[in-house]
């Protein structure tokens, strides 16, 4: 049947969010966190802060800073109600409860639509915060300001949030553009090895998806960032942001309405991993094995050439990642369906075809993953006899 009437409906919305870099955000005489919030009139900026208790563990003078820069600027924000403190991690993606804690913040504290959630954290806890002020009174201004390499150099300067459901990674969530996000890198020195590791692998994904000279540069300072050097870690967080904001930019698909998924290089292996290790794998440790595993699959099956492979392999092991875990069996081959069910529409699947220059393809050969499985064992097994 024919419609007898029609109104059609067309409207952008334009946004625009600044990622900000410094050291010592709370100290007070840095001025970032004051002039972005205050509204310079006479009506105090309102805001409530959620801190990653990692963080706060770590970094004990953190909560007594927060206050006391908010009471040295007392004309012109205010905290509203104490600090609230998240378990880090997975688990606060995992459990529903957390969102119910901050949206109960947001009520009993008096948060409107032009008041902030200040949220502190890795990429989870960012991630779950994100998701509560996207839903609270339909959108509360966001300030991320994360503290992983990871969550600096990819999961907290983009547009995405959300929790896990059903067992399923993100499976619950929203795209809700932050008011700012601000990258400390004193937060980075208290890391634990796994941690600062982690982040590198998001880096070195669109290094390889689209920027050549970038791959170089990671392979030319693995050494430095074994031994965390902190100026060439924060280069190669400034770079991999970069690269993600220019790609969020200028993609023409910021909120992933399509079924490419760029950035999602080595994904869909790494969300079924993360799973199936019961979160004991770190997202940007199952990255690397995902990495490692589309790499060799697009060897095998004939796109990229040995050298190149084993370049890439040679430089996610000498990071000190691993690429061999037991949780890699027929299972995994489940992540593709659940991967393409996540985003909808067409199974796309970023492979490569050299270093810096990724493409996709809509189908995979599931014995070729299966091999590929096999020759990363083999290729690890014989790096560690070498
Ligand atoms: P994480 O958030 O799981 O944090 C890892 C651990 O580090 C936690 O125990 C935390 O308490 C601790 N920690 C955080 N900062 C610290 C610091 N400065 N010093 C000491 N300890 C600290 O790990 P992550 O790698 O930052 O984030 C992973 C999450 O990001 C996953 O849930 C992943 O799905 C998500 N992610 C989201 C996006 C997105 O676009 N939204 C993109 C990529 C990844």
């Amino acid at each position: 049947m024919s419609y007898s009437k029609i109104i059609k409906q067309s409207f952008q919305v334009s946004f625009n969010f600044n990622l900000i870099f410094t050291s010592k955000i709370f100290k007070v005489d840095n001025h970032i966190l004051l002039d972005l919030i205050s509204n310079h009139s006479t009506i105090k900026s309102k805001a409530i802060v959620v801190v990653d208790n990692g963080v706060s563990k770590a970094h004990p003078q953190l909560k007594e800073s927060i206050i006391n820069y908010f009471k040295q600027y007392n004309n012109a924000i205010q905290l509203n109600g104490p600090i609230l403190e998240i378990p880090g991690g997975e688990q606060s993606k995992n459990n529903e409860h957390y969102i119910k804690l901050i949206l109960e913040k947001v009520n009993n504290f008096n948060i409107d639509r032009h008041s902030y959630i200040i949220a502190i954290g890795g990429g989870a806890v960012l991630d779950m915060v994100g998701f509560a002020a996207a839903i609270a009174h339909r959108g509360v201004r966001l300030i991320r300001i994360p503290t992983t390499v990871l969550s600096q150099n990819d999961s907290g300067i983009g547009v995405k949030n959300g929790i896990n459901y059903f067992g399923k990674k993100n499976f619950v969530g929203s795209f809700a553009v932050p008011y700012a996000v601000i990258n400390d890198d004193s937060f980075l020195s208290t890391l634990d090895e796994r941690d600062w590791r982690s982040g590198i692998s998001e880096a070195l994904k669109v290094s390889l998806i689209k920027d050549y000279n970038f791959f170089q540069w990671i392979e030319n300072h693995i050494k430095a960032l074994n031994s965390r050097d902190k100026n060439v870690m924060n280069e190669l967080i400034y770079r991999c942001a970069d690269l993600h904001m220019k790609h969020i930019q200028n993609s023409g698909d910021a909120f992933e309405q399509g079924s490419s998924r760029p950035l999602d290089f080595g994904h869909w292996a790494a969300h079924k991993l993360e799973q199936l290790s019961n979160y004991e794998i770190r997202h940007g440790e199952a990255v690397a094995i995902g990495i490692a595993l589309d790499s060799t699959y697009s060897h095998l099956k004939g796109y990229l050439s040995k050298p190149e492979l084993i370049r890439i392999l040679d430089c996610i092991i000498n990071l000190g990642f691993n690429i061999s875990y037991n949780q890699m069996t027929d299972e995994i081959i489940k992540g593709l369906e659940e991967f393409r069910e996540h985003l909808g529409g067409k199974l796309t699947i970023m492979l490569l075809k050299s270093l810096g220059t990724g493409f996709e393809v809509h189908q995979m050969d599931e014995n070729l993953v299966l091999a590929s499985i096999g020759y990363m064992n083999e290729f690890s097994s014989e790096k560690i006899t070498l």
